[in-house]
């Protein structure tokens, strides 16, 4: 299709020819279509080409000038990321002339001496529709903050060098910036534009060095497919050097996941691989790359296959419920206070799963819901038949998950088995991690707050592995702190570890909470702990999570001791 003039906003066109006569001709087949502007040498066309860079639809471009010739003005436009976009035809009769424009970039050739009119404009206005074709193109295909791909497009092309170059040997690379939504909150979203930009840059400056292409997947993940390079902690320090250079305090940490090339493997399965690897890197502070291997593989495989077998699981009973005692240490001999409820699942085929196996599973996907419900109402009700066969309460805490939080339901779940149980509320405690408070700050202390005013006891489990501060915790509603067991591990050995102890029991003395340790193994680590003031343990020492029926024996050495303590 010829465009007409009579349209509004015409586009133009840039003849460069030193020949006034060429220019003449030209502008007589054009003008009725489009406006032109005009220039005698190279130097000059470089300067309508700079004034004219947003307008300008077309450049018919002469090749044989003085002052500056048309090969480099060419050059020059295409080396131009401000200037490449704009369609070059050159105008030339030599066909070897014609053959090496087309190889620098021009987009078209027209033969002199000048043939028929038609021909020309049809040629011009072909260009320009393609050209602006591909601008539509181009920008729906990239995101506009980093000029990436965005994810779509980014696939598209990802299946095409995979299925056309079986040869190349492309690697999936995710790249997260941690806590971004931090970075936002605390130096604006423009500073976090920025970062995005930054880092979009110098993966396409990496991507200029090596093949390859990328893509801004959403938010602050971003997606290379490149050839297999030799170390992959260089690229990550590259990009971790440039964002360092923006800011020294704010304190950017980039994590990296990658899954090499795999000659059967599409792009897409590869980029679930690389994610799941750059997700391992969370909360892991010394390694911010993780290459996805054949164990992250396995385990990937064995969480499908758990997740396909909860429902038979819950159905065949092969859900337990096993206790861990708690022992009052400040007393000789140490007095059971309390136990843990802890599930254990006996799968037929795989044996024995740990609940670290398993929870985190469940929790993405929302079953945790069938775990917690049965163990509740499992640990629930043995708390109550204990209560009738040996009269006593041991209170037996439960955990609850951290996704729990988001479940309107979960008070009335929990009060239905209290009261059905006939239980105090205080015979069943809440154990939270202390992650959870510093993910859900807000919305986990309002509910926690409702749930103690029902009369529910919250212990804080895992504490010290949540980062909370000092100052978070003194709002923090809770009424005991687990201290995490990673600090017991190591107080015989490490002066440091000791101290680390010494100081949540001192926090804990601040919030006027009780401690309990847990992960107590030896007497060597209950008498460090006794001495430093901690009141309760709870750990192999005593006793590893057994069936209720062998906690029973916890429970009459316990009423043993309490006889004895009325003859005294
Ligand atoms: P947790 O709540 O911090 O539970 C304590 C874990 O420490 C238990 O692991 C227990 O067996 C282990 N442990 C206790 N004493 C010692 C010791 O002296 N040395 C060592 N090395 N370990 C000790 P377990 O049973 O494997 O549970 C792991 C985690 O899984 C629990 O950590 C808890 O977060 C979660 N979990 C367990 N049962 C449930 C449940 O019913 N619901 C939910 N949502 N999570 C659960
Ligand atoms: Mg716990
Ligand atoms: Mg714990």
């Amino acid at each position: 299709m010829i465009r007409s003039k009579q349209i509004k906003n015409p586009q133009l066109v840039l003849v460069v020819d030193d020949q006034e006569i060429n220019r003449d001709v030209l502008g007589m087949i054009l003008e009725d279509y489009y406006d032109i502007v005009y220039a005698e040498n190279g130097k000059e066309a470089l300067e309508k080409i700079n004034e004219y860079r947003e307008k300008l639809s077309v450049i018919l471009l002469d090749l044989m000038m003085p002052v500056m010739d048309g090969f480099t003005v060419l050059e020059k436009v295409k080396n131009d990321e401000q200037l490449n976009h704009i369609p070059v035809i050159v105008l030339t009769a030599e066909k070897s002339a014609e053959l090496r424009a087309l190889q620098m970039g021009a987009a078209d050739f027209i033969t002199k001496p000048f043939d028929m009119h038609e021909v020309i404009l049809a040629r011009v206005s072909r260009i320009i529709e393609l050209s602006e074709g591909r601008k539509l193109i181009s920008a729906a295909e990239h995101d506009h903050l980093t000029m990436l791909y965005n994810k779509n497009f980014f696939f598209e092309y990802a299946n095409r060098i995979h299925n056309y170059h079986p040869e190349w040997h492309m690697d999936a690379v995710v790249i997260n910036i941690d806590q971004f939504h931090t970075i936002n909150a605390l130096n604006g979203f423009e500073f976090g534009d920025n970062v995005l930009r930054i880092l979009g840059n110098e993966i396409r400056s990496f991507l200029a060095e090596t093949e390859g292409i990328a893509s801004r997947f959403e938010a602050d993940r971003f997606d290379i497919y490149c050839i297999q390079q030799p170390d992959y902690q260089v690229v990550l320090d590259r990009f971790q050097n440039k964002l360092n250079e923006l800011s020294e305090t704010a304190n950017i940490r980039l994590r990296m996941g990658v899954k090499p090339w795999n000659e059967d493997v599409e792009p897409v399965v590869l980029f679930d691989c690389a994610r799941t690897a750059c997700n391992k890197v969370r909360g892991d502070n010394m390694t911010h790359l993780m290459i996805y291997d054949e164990d992250m593989r396995m385990r990937e495989m064995l969480g499908q296959r758990l997740m396909n077998d909860l429902h038979q699981a819950v159905d065949e009973h092969q859900f337990t419920v096993y206790y861990q005692p708690k022992y009052n240490i400040q007393v000789d001999p140490p007095r059971l206070t309390s136990a843990e409820a802890l599930i254990r699942w006996k799968h037929p085929e795989l044996g024995m799963i740990s609940p670290a196996d398993f929870i985190p599973l469940f929790e993405g996907n929302g079953q945790i819901r069938i775990v917690d419900n049965f163990v509740w109402a499992e640990a629930a009700h043995q708390i109550a038949e204990w209560k009738e066969k040996y009269d006593i309460t041991i209170p037996v805490s439960v955990n609850l998950s951290r996704v729990d939080v988001f479940d309107p339901s979960l008070e009335d779940r929990l009060r239905h088995l209290i009261v059905d149980n006939s239980l105090d509320f205080k015979d069943m405690k809440l154990e939270v991690t202390e992650s959870a408070y510093t993910e859900n700050g807000e919305q986990l202390i309002s509910l926690i707050s409702h749930l103690r005013e029902i009369g529910f006891e919250i212990e804080m489990d895992d504490f010290g592995s949540g980062y909370s501060s000092l100052n978070m915790l003194s709002s923090m509603p809770i009424d005991i702190l687990k201290m995490d067991m990673k600090f017991i591990r190591n107080i015989e050995h490490s002066e440091t570890d000791f101290r680390l102890v010494k100081l949540v029991l001192d926090i804990a003395r601040y919030l006027d909470v009780p401690v309990i340790a847990e992960g107590v193994e030896n007497e060597n680590q209950l008498k460090m702990l006794k001495d430093a003031g901690c009141d309760i343990v709870q750990g192999f020492y005593f006793s590893r999570p057994v069936p209720p029926d062998i906690f029973e024996k916890y429970i009459v050495q316990e009423l043993e001791l309490r006889k004895l303590g009325e003859r005294q």
